[in-house]
């Protein structure tokens, strides 16, 4: 059994302080949790005052998005070695909303896969259809070239430092929750895939986990599938008490 996952993608919200307040209180609700690992992603501002703030702390941080290059003249940019500099472990890559809004592609997501790894960062790669690709039955050929272009060229040996993340876009800050069936089929369908692409062995390791409106009135019955390894939480990591709870996820 792989070590749940939960991350909170704080996405651009909170200045420094309000960030500061929610990790405080997360601390003290979370305190001695070791079953599960717990992610925050708040964004790039307040990484390095909260690095502090999380120390002898269950939480471990990731950044939002990453460059694909070491340094150089590309402004408004970070690279992977700043995230480690900062404190990062972890790196959200490939977020629908940064696929809808900022132009990112299979290709861009491919190129920072490697980057990240290359510097010691793991990526939780986001890969999910739309609701017209769903209507159109698209989904799990849609999420299956998400996959194969996130991961092209990733050797086997490389393979348990990377989280995939299924977010359903038609599901993000939708309320609107995949049931745990659908989530469930398509976990399954992307580890069958994983399992063709590099054999039984080298992914076994690897989390597949949820996002898409995950709360603490539906967290247990997702993370009841066999395939759902944890989940990627967007608003309702926001609020203290709603995160813990889903952290603090119980098997139905
Ligand atoms: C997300 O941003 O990755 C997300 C799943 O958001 P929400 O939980 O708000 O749907």
């Amino acid at each position: 059994m792989v070590k749940p996952l939960i991350a909170g993608n704080w996405k651009m919200n909170t200045t420094i302080q309000e960030g500061a307040e929610l990790v405080v209180k997360l601390r003290e609700l979370i305190k001695g949790v070791d079953t599960v690992e717990v992610v925050i992603a708040p964004p790039f501002t307040s990484i390095h005052h909260l690095n502090f703030l999380i120390a002898d702390s269950p939480m471990t941080l990731a950044a939002q998005d990453v460059f694909w290059e070491d340094r150089g003249a590309y402004t408004g940019e970070v690279s992977p070695w700043m995230l480690k500099d900062v404190g990062c472990r972890y790196v959200i890559i490939g977020h629908s909303e940064r696929r809808q809004f900022f132009h990112e592609t299979d290709e861009t997501v491919n190129k920072k896969v490697f980057a990240s790894l290359k510097a010691g960062i793991k990526p939780i790669v986001c890969i999910g259809e739309t609701l017209e690709e769903r209507e159109r039955g698209e989904t799990l050929e849609r999420v299956s070239s998400q996959l194969r272009g996130a991961l092209n060229g990733v050797g086997e040996g490389l393979l348990r430092d990377i989280v995939i993340a299924y977010e359903p876009v038609w599901a993000i800050g939708t309320g609107r929750t995949a049931t745990p069936e659908q989530a469930e089929e398509v976990h399954n369908s992307l580890r069958q895939l994983l399992y063709e692409l590099y054999g039984m062995e080298p992914v076994r390791d690897v989390r597949i986990i949820y996002g898409g409106s995950v709360k603490p009135d539906n967290i247990d019955s997702l993370m009841a599938q066999p395939n759902i390894d944890g989940a990627l939480v967007g608003g309702a990591s926001l609020k203290a008490e709603d995160f813990a709870r889903i952290v603090k996820f119980r098997h139905v």
